[in-house]
């Protein structure tokens, strides 16, 4: 009997899988059989991130630069859509995510969006153990963004309440669809590049303490000084 690969796991495989059926299911969810979902409040501190920096460092253009990449985003995905309407022959899971970014673009204004993805790439960058391999990433950033959309959620009842489940499923091939999308606006790496740069300046400020440090305290006399 072979057992599931993912790591500690000793349930057996299922069917042709190399992973357990749990993991198997994870996978398909969360692009990494031990990768961990996301929730919208893990993601705020990095979206405060953003904005701080939207704020005191970006341009005061950022703002239109944001709006027009989205834009341009959103209109290629109607592009695709149009064309398929015209006989144009298309991939299913392309055309799934086309249709999941413009049904976005009505729901929700594009700073959100565009905020969200940056702050993803944020995250990233300042916390790589979270992530298990690009691949738990990349579903991650996904399924966040397909999240702020409403009329993708799923309900469900519970007593007399009707609470807002867990997501719908997504086939894989149509998150790594939209993640090729999402890539291409290269946001992501903006987010990144945002959290590198303040890495750099809090090293910057902390090498700065240390010379004022040992300007004032000179060098420490040792042994039989006195
Ligand atoms: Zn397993």
């Amino acid at each position: 009997m072979r057992t599931c690969k993912a790591d500690g796991c000793t349930k057996p495989v299922d069917g042709y899988s190399s992973l357990c059926e749990r993991h198997k299911r994870t996978k398909a969810r969360h692009g990494h059989p031990l990768q961990v979902g996301v929730k919208k409040t893990d993601l705020k501190p990095y979206i405060r991130e953003i904005e701080s920096y939207l704020s005191t460092v970006s341009a005061t253009t950022a703002y239109d630069s944001m709006n027009d990449i989205w834009n341009r985003t959103v209109a290629a995905a109607q592009a695709d859509i149009g064309a398929a309407q015209r006989g144009v022959p298309f991939n299913v899971h392309r055309l799934q995510a086309s249709g999941a970014i413009v049904s976005l673009s009505e729901e929700v204004d594009s700073v959100t969006i565009v905020k969200l993805v940056m702050a993803m790439g944020f995250w990233y960058e300042d916390d790589k153990r979270h992530w298990k391999h690009d691949d738990g990433f990349r579903f991650q950033t996904v399924r966040m963004l397909l999240r702020l959309n409403p009329r993708e959620a799923v309900y469900k009842w519970s007593g007399n309440t009707m609470t807002r489940s867990t997501f719908k499923e997504v086939p894989p091939r149509t998150t790594e669809a939209l993640w090729s999308i999402v890539d291409a606006s290269k946001l992501v790496s903006y987010g990144a590049e945002i959290a590198r740069r303040k890495a750099k300046g809090l090293e910057a400020a902390r090498n700065r303490v240390r010379a004022e440090r040992d300007a004032i305290l000179g060098p420490e006399l040792t042994g039989g000084a006195a």
